[in-house]
């Protein structure tokens, strides 16, 4: 009977055969006004089959969303059609216009994808069935990051045709298959997908990178986007594992006046991307059972194998690559503390 109730409150999926009125003028803060809930716009476009894009999972990621508005008034889509037909997903409307990641009494919009009986995962399934019917050539799920990244594109397969796209945003890659619940992983089997990171919300640099890119994807023919560009020079990485921290811990960074369970290094966002040597220190933990934790993608605690603990300082065991590092204390806690990966190398294809 829960399920029956959840579903009667069910975020309904809103379909649209074409941009609405407003679409490329409202503030995120009022997007409501304009899209009554997740939905998902189809684009008409002079070819197809379509590009999907999907934006705004997390509320408090706008660059997406910011992005797709200037491609809407540069090709003039409310009168012309696209150069290619689009779908784009507009997802968690509500946390948008709260400016947070996601409302506390529901799941995060990117970890639905993967099956489960609430209302959202219904949601998540829908959008996929629709997108399906429709055969996508290539999928995009825009993001931002709350901690200091170089903007980078992420896989879940590392076929010639996922990394080539890829690529085609960025010299840095990261290939993930956890967690497995995430939108670009669920495209991944209709089409090849890509995860763009592009640094902090609405920043100019990441909204004018990822709206370039968005025009190589609605131009360019798929075998040119899909085929490896003159410069086969990337930095490819593959998450290994996840830092997590207790829901109930305190977080503090740099020289931490109050009592916290884990006061951590005020410069750790630096260490995003670079080669963290064996032995660097990332903080003092209170020495509770409130302290870092690291899973691998088996699930298994391998929190020793990478950090020690003596005199309460948290030391890397061993050379690691974090990243999504941040001092943001809620997204922390709603999403995890960073992930360590560690260099892949890839035989050209
Ligand atoms: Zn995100």
């Amino acid at each position: 009977m829960e399920n029956l109730n959840d579903s009667m409150t069910s975020p309904e999926l809103s379909l649209f055969s074409s941009i609405p009125e407003r679409l490329s003028t409202v503030s995120v803060k009022e997007l409501g006004t304009v899209l009554p809930g997740p939905s998902l716009i189809e684009i008409p476009g002079k070819i197809s089959p379509p590009l999907f894009i999907s934006v705004l999972l997390h509320g408090n990621e706008t660059t997406g969303f910011l992005a797709m508005q200037e491609i809407i008034e540069k090709f003039n889509l409310l009168s012309k059609p696209s150069p290619r037909e689009i779908l784009l997903f507009v997802g968690n409307i509500n946390a948008a216009m709260l400016g947070v990641r996601r409302q506390t009494d529901e799941p995060d919009y990117n970890r639905i994808w993967n099956g489960g009986n609430r209302p959202e995962h219904f949601l998540a399934k829908e959008v996929i069935n629709q997108v399906s019917r429709r055969k996508p050539f290539a999928a995009i799920d825009i993001h931002n990051n709350t901690g200091k990244n170089p903007h980078y594109a992420c896989i879940n397969r590392t076929n010639g045709a996922f990394i080539n796209l890829a690529r085609r945003f960025s010299k840095t890659i990261v290939y993930f298959t956890e967690p497995h619940e995430v939108i670009s992983i669920a495209l991944s089997r209709l089409c090849p997908s890509v995860t763009l990171e592009c640094g902090f919300s609405g920043d100019s640099g990441g909204l004018s990178h990822v709206g370039k890119y968005i025009e190589h994807c609605l131009t360019l023919p798929p075998e040119k986007l899909f085929s490896p560009p003159a410069n086969r020079h990337n930095d490819v990485y593959h998450t290994i594992a996840r830092i997590t921290v207790p829901d109930r811990s305190h977080l503090g960074f740099g020289t931490c006046p109050g009592p916290v369970d884990i006061c951590f290094r005020d410069d750790l966002e630096e260490l995003n991307f670079t080669t963290v040597p064996k032995g660097t220190k990332l903080g003092k933990s209170a020495g509770n059972s409130n302290n870092l934790k690291v899973t691998d993608n088996n699930d298994r605690d391998v929190t020793t194998e990478y950090f020690s603990f003596d005199g309460n300082a948290i030391t890397t065991r061993k050379t690691m690559t974090p990243s999504m590092f941040t001092k943001n204390e809620t997204i922390i806690h709603q999403d995890c503390f960073g992930y360590i990966m560690e260099p892949y190398p890839l035989n050209d294809e």
